[in-house]
C-alpha cells in the first residue's frame, strides 16, 4: 500500500535503533541491547533459574506465615460452618458460599458488590503495601518456595553448594515422584473448593471407569500443579499473572516497596584490604556500600537485580534483602542496602501517608459495604415465584367454578428444610383447591410445587384478574398474580335503581 510503512519491532527494553554496520535490519531489530525478560537469554531461550536460598529474618517469618497458610488452604475444605463448607465455589449449581453463607445464581447483586469489595480491598493493600500478597501469601509463591523448591534442595543440592553427581538420575527421578504425589494432593484440595471434600473423596476411592471425567479432571489438575511448579514456576509471576501487570496502576511513589538504596550503595565495587589501599600508589575511587558481590540477585526467585530498580517481576519476596543483610553483616556496615521503603523516602522526597488512592479506595469500600449490607438485609429468607402453568386455560367445572392450574418455585434460602403452606388471601370466593397446598425444600435448593385455585365466577366482570396469594413458613410473603378467565360468558350483575 503506497505511504505504509512496516512498524518496528520494539521490544520492552531500549533499543539502539541505530544498525551496526555488517548487521542486517532484523538481527538489528531483533537483538535486545539489555535483558527483555529476566527469565529470558538473549537469543529467546528460557533461562532457568534456581535461586540461592537466603535463610535471614524475613525469610523466616515468611516460613512461618507460609507453612500456617499452607495448613489453611488445605484444611478450609473440610471446616463446616453452618453445616456448609467454610468456602464451596459450586460453579456448576452457581451457588458460591462464604463461612455458612451461600450467595445463589439470584444473588448476583450480592455477589457483584462482594466481588467489588474483594476488587478495592486488594487495590487499597497494594496501594499501601505494594507487592506484599505475591511475596508473602500467594499460593504460587508459598507451595514453590517452601514446598517444591525445598524438596529440589533436598534431592539435587542448594544452589551455591558443592554438589555430588553421583545418582543425579535417579534423585531427580525421585523428585518428581514426591512433586507428582503432592501436585495430587493439590489438585484434590484445589477441587475441593469447587465440588466439595465430600465429592473429592468419592472420586478418589472409586473407579476411574465408574468417574471417567472426573478422573480426568484430577488427573489433568495434577499435570497442570506438576507443571506449574516443576517447570514453568517464577514464569506464572513474570508473564502470566494480571495483578503484576496492574501494579504499575495501583503503586505509587508512597507505597511500600523493595529498593535498593543508590545513593549509599553506588558506585559498586569490591573493597580493597586497609594494606592495599593504602600502598596503592593511584588515587582510589571511593566506592558506595555495594560491593557487586551480586547475591541479591542470585537470591532473586524471578531472576532480577533490584539494583536497576523497582521492577514488574519483582514480588517482593524480600530474599534479597536476606541475602544483603547477611553481606552487610560480614562487611561491618550497616544493614538496610536493601530494605521495604517506598521510592520517594529511599529519594529523601516528601512522603505522603494520606494520598488520593488511600482516601478514596476505603471510601468505595465503606459505601459498597454499607450497600452489600442493606440488600443482605433486605433480601428475604426465601426466594418466591408463582405463575401460570404453560399452556393451560381456564378450566369450568361442573359446579360451574372456574379453576386455574398454577405453579411455584421456591428457593429456601434458610440453613434447614422449610414446608411452605400456599393460600389465596384475596379476592373473597377464590381458594386453593382443598384449602391450601404445602411444598417442602432442602436447604440451599429450589422446590416447584402445582396448585390447583377455585374461583366462583359470580362475582367478577373481567376475564383477568389479580388474586393475592399468602405463603408462609415461619414468616408470611404475598404475591400478586392472575387469575385467568379469558372466554367465560359472565352473568350482567342487575342493575340498581334508585327508589
Ligand atoms: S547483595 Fe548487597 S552488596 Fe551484594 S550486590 Fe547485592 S546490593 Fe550489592
Ligand atoms: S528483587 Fe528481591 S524482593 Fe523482588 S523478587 Fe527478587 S528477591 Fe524478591
Amino acid at each position: 500500500m503506497k505511504g505504509w510503512k512496516q512498524p518496528l519491532i520494539v521490544s520492552h527494553c531500549r533499543q539502539d535503533r541505530t544498525r551496526t554496520p555488517g548487521i542486517s535490519m532484523s538481527e538489528s531489530l531483533l537483538k535486545p541491547n539489555e535483558r527483555v525478560l529476566s527469565t529470558l537469554n538473549d537469543d529467546g531461550s528460557r533461562r532457568w533459574l534456581k535461586p540461592r536460598l537466603s535463610p535471614g529474618r524475613f525469610w523466616l517469618r515468611r516460613r512461618v506465615v507460609a507453612y500456617l497458610l499452607i495448613l489453611t488452604y488445605s484444611l478450609l475444605p473440610f471446616i463446616q460452618i453452618n453445616g456448609k463448607p467454610a468456602i464451596l465455589l459450586d460453579l456448576m449449581k452457581r451457588e458460591f458460599t462464604f463461612f455458612g453463607k451461600t450467595f445463589l445464581s439470584h444473588d448476583t447483586l450480592l455477589f457483584g458488590l462482594f466481588m467489588i469489595m474483594v476488587f478495592f480491598t486488594i487495590f487499597l493493600v497494594t496501594a499501601l503495601f505494594g507487592r506484599i500478597w505475591c511475596g508473602w501469601m500467594c499460593p504460587q509463591t508459598v507451595y514453590l518456595e517452601f514446598l517444591y523448591r525445598p524438596i529440589e534442595r533436598l534431592f539435587e543440592g542448594a544452589p551455591g553448594k558443592k554438589k555430588t553427581k553421583k545418582h543425579a538420575g535417579l534423585r531427580r527421578f525421585l523428585k518428581f515422584v514426591i512433586y507428582l504425589v503432592i501436585s495430587l494432593h493439590l489438585s484434590q484440595t484445589f477441587l475441593s473448593y469447587f465440588v466439595g471434600t465430600t465429592v473429592v473423596h468419592s472420586w478418589i476411592f472409586g473407579s476411574p471407569f465408574d468417574h471417567p471425567v472426573a478422573f480426568i479432571l484430577v488427573a489433568g489438575t495434577t499435570g497442570l500443579m506438576l507443571f506449574d511448579f516443576g517447570f514453568f514456576r517464577e514464569q506464572v509471576c513474570c508473564v502470566v499473572c494480571p495483578y503484576a501487570r496492574l501494579q504499575g496502576a495501583l503503586t505509587d511513589q508512597d507505597s511500600l516497596i523493595i529498593t535498593y538504596d543508590k545513593e549509599r550503595g553506588d558506585p559498586r565495587g569490591r573493597k580493597l584490604s586497609k594494606a592495599k589501599t593504602e600502598s596503592a600508589d593511584v588515587t582510589l575511587p571511593v566506592l558506595g556500600d555495594c560491593i557487586d558481590c551480586t547475591m541479591c540477585v542470585q537470591t532473586c526467585p524471578t531472576g532480577i537485580d533490584i539494583r536497576m530498580g523497582s521492577q514488574l517481576e519483582c514480588i517482593g519476596c524480600a530474599q534479597c534483602i536476606d541475602a544483603c543483610d547477611a553481606v552487610m553483616d560480614k562487611i561491618d556496615r550497616p544493614r538496610g542496602l536493601i530494605r521495604y521503603s517506598s521510592e520517594n523516602a529511599v529519594e529523601h522526597k516528601a512522603q505522603h501517608l494520606l494520598r488520593p488512592r488511600v482516601v478514596i479506595y476505603p471510601l468505595i469500600l465503606v459505601l459498597v459495604f454499607a450497600g452489600f449490607i442493606a440488600v443482605l438485609m433486605s433480601k428475604n429468607h426465601a426466594n418466591i415465584w408463582i405463575g401460570r402453568e404453560a399452556g393451560l386455560p381456564f378450566y369450568t367445572l361442573p359446579s360451574g367454578e372456574i379453576t386455574n392450574q398454577l405453579r411455584t418455585r421456591i428457593t429456601n434460602r434458610e440453613s434447614v428444610p422449610m414446608t411452605y403452606t400456599i393460600t389465596v388471601i384475596e379476592p373473597q370466593g377464590v381458594t386453593v383447591s382443598r384449602g391450601s397446598a404445602t411444598i417442602t425444600v432442602e436447604p440451599g435448593k429450589e422446590g416447584s410445587q402445582k396448585f390447583v385455585v377455585i374461583a366462583q365466577p359470580e362475582a367478577f366482570t373481567t376475564s383477568q384478574i389479580e388474586i393475592v396469594i399468602r405463603i408462609t413458613d415461619n414468616i408470611e410473603y404475598t404475591k400478586d398474580t392472575i387469575f385467568e378467565m379469558k372466554g367465560h360468558k359472565f352473568k350482567a350483575l342487575p342493575e340498581t335503581t334508585d327508589d
